[in-house]
Parts: C-alpha cells; structure tokens; sequence
C-alpha cells in the first residue's frame, strides 16, 4: 500500500532503521551528541534565532506556542481545522480570543487582519497555518506577518508550519515563533513536535508559563544539549538520520524544489482529466480535489490500486480528497498515483482512459 495522506507521511527504511536500535539512556554523552548535532540541524532548517523540540505531537507544540507568546488575547486565523484549534488553546488557557473565520478553500485576507488588530489593542498575538491542512490552503503568511509588524512589532506572530517546515523556504523575517510535527514533512512517526523562535519571541517568554510546556525551562536545558524531562531519543535518532537522507539526496534545496515541482505536475495533471483543486491558492504539501465522488474515488484508489490518500474531515466529508507531497516521494510513486487516479475515472464511466494524467505529470515534471 502506497501512503499518500499529507500526514502521517512514510519513514524511510534506513531511518526506521537508525529508530531500532538498543534504548539509549538521554543523560549520557552518546545522546548529547546526538542532539547536538541534530540541534545544528535544525537551526539550518528554521532559519530562526532558537529553536526547542517537544515530546508532543503537533497541537503541544502549538499549546506551548500560545501559552508562552500570547499573555491577553490570540487572534487566530480559522480556515480550517487546524485554526480553529488555535483558538480553543487560548480558551482552554483563560485567554480571550479573536478569530477571522473563512470557508476551508480561502485564505485570510491582509486587510480583515489589519482591521482586527486594529479594533481591538489587546490583541498580543497572532495565530495562522502556513498551510492549513484541512483543506491544503496557503495562507499569505508573509504578509500577513509584514503587515502587523509595520502596524505593532510587538505582536507575535505565531505560524503553524506543521505542514510547510521541509516543503518550502519559509522567509522568517516577521515570524515569532514557526512551528513543525514529526510526522508530516518530516518523515518521522509522530510523537516530537519543534518549535523555531525569534529574539523577540523570547524576550516575551522570559521565564516562560505554564508546566511541561514552559518554553523557558526548556530553552536553558537545549542549550546545554539536553532536554528539561525525558527527551523522545528514539525520534530525535530518527531526525538526525532524515537529516542526514535530506542532505544524501542532493541537500534542502533540491527538497523544496523537487517538492514544488511534483505539486505542479500532479495538479496540472489532474485538472488535465477534469479534476477542480479545491483551495483558492494551494499549498505544496498536498493536492486537494474537490469532488462529488470524492468517497468512491478515495475508497477505489486505496482497494483497486493500493493507494491511501486522505479525505476530509467535518463538512468536507466525503467532498474532498488530498494526495501528500511532502518528504522525499520516489517519482514513480507519484506517476502511479495519478495514473491510478486517472483509471479510477475511467472506471466510474466519466472519462475513457487515454492516458492523459501520466502524460502531463511527466511533461512538466521532466522538462527541467
Ligand atoms: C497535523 C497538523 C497539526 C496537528 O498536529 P498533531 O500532530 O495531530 O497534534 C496542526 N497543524 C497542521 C497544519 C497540521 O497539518
């Protein structure tokens, strides 16, 4: 079976590998220069002034993430389901929040959070999906960073790269605090969430809030090449290894550029069949299709051609399919799962099949 859900993604074999050998003990010179090295990693993927890894999935790391950058109240983008959850932290956490609310397959405009900021000066923070999974939108982050900083730079920007980190060059030039899970772009089975800051992000920390999330206490412990409690050593055995695969297959770059181009290929090829892409403005980390088959063309593809691609959640059930793009995804893969997609078509009497998909993915995707 083929996984192509954005999320959980493959592990490469060598990196399962690499996860099973003999237990390690995390207070031991072995694993400090483990995390070391995987610490010098990761400053050359974030590109940020800090960065700290969590024994947590994703939503702890965007728990930590509000507790210790928002002190008043969070305006979060919500788009998705994802957004959506940025705001229950805050609740959970006695914050008060704001929120711009849009259907899934649109972005949060410049201008809607400009005008938010502005009517409300408590605001302290902001929350938004680089790409928001739930539908596989890009949100303008950038500018939306760019914008508010112009307007206070004291508000935090908190980007939720969970599905961007390892896709694409994210500019981290207005950006507080960019956030990523193991088991998205990062190839890893899930369980270790990390967190990039800037020197501003941890002015406002200072001695930081809350508990096992105190970003504070963990900061002045990775520093030293250790973790504040028992560190996850089997998934951070497992990044250094996805950083050394990165760099064995032509380095970050090539990643983001491959990622790119195979996200282009696929699209253009679908809508070559007659397929709509969903988003309004897409993310590379996945190819969502809306669909009134969309049930059926998921359900044939996994039973029919061993390919597992993922549906939507909420009310996009059963209307939408999304197809990974992230990690390190063999092009033969790939051409398969559009071929399948194409015959599965073809089966459902809506088109003959001819072909097509194949055709156009490898047209765009080899003419370099
Ligand atoms: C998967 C995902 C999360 C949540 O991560 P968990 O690991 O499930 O806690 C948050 N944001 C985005 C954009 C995601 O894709």
């Amino acid at each position: 079976m083929l996984l192509f859900t954005p999320g959980p993604t493959p592990v490469p074999q060598n990196v399962r590998n690499a996860m099973s050998e003999e237990t390690m003990h995390h207070r031991t010179p072995e694993f400090e220069a483990i995390f070391e090295k995987t610490r010098k990693h990761l400053f050359s993927l974030f590109k940020s002034d800090e960065v700290v890894m969590l024994s947590s999935s994703g939503t702890g790391a965007m728990e930590a993430a509000v507790i210790n950058l928002c002190h008043n109240t969070l305006l979060n983008v919500n788009s998705g389901k994802f957004g959506e959850r940025f705001g229950k932290i805050a609740v959970a956490n006695g914050l008060s929040s704001v929120e711009i609310k849009n259907e899934w397959d649109t972005t949060a405009s410049v201008a809607s959070i400009i005008e938010a900021v502005k009517n409300n000066s408590n605001i302290d923070a902001i929350a938004v999906q680089i790409s928001e999974s739930a539908g596989g939108l890009r949100h303008p982050v950038e500018e939306i960073a760019k914008a508010v900083k112009e307007i206070n730079p004291n508000i935090m920007i908190i980007a939720d790269g969970i599905t961007a980190v390892g896709v694409e060059k994210i500019d981290m030039t207005n950006i507080d605090c960019l956030i990523a899970g193991s088991q998205k772009a990062l190839m890893l089975p899930p369980g270790l969430s990390i967190l990039g800051l800037s020197n501003r992000a941890l002015e406002k920390i200072g001695s930081g809030k809350g508990y096992y999330f105190n970003l504070a206490t963990e900061i002045k412990s990775q520093r030293k090449n250790t973790t504040a409690w028992t560190a996850a050593t089997t998934l951070i055995i497992g990044l250094l290894e996805i950083f050394e695969t990165i760099e064995k297959n032509g380095g970050l770059e090539k990643l983001y550029d491959e990622t790119a181009l195979r996200a282009k290929a696929v699209q253009f090829s679908l809508e070559a069949i007659g397929l709509h892409i969903y988003p309004k403005s897409p993310a590379k980390s996945m190819t969502t299709v809306d669909d009134a088959d969309a049930s059926k063309i998921r359900k044939m593809l996994k039973n029919e051609f061993s390919v597992n691609v993922a549906g939507g959640q909420d009310h996009l059930e059963g209307k939408i399919f999304r197809i990974n793009q992230m990690g390190l995804i063999p092009v033969y893969e790939m051409a398969w799962v559009v071929n399948s997609v194409e015959l599965v078509l073809a089966n459902l009497g809506r088109r003959k099949y001819d072909g097509t998909a194949n055709r156009v993915f490898n047209e765009i995707f080899f003419d370099k």
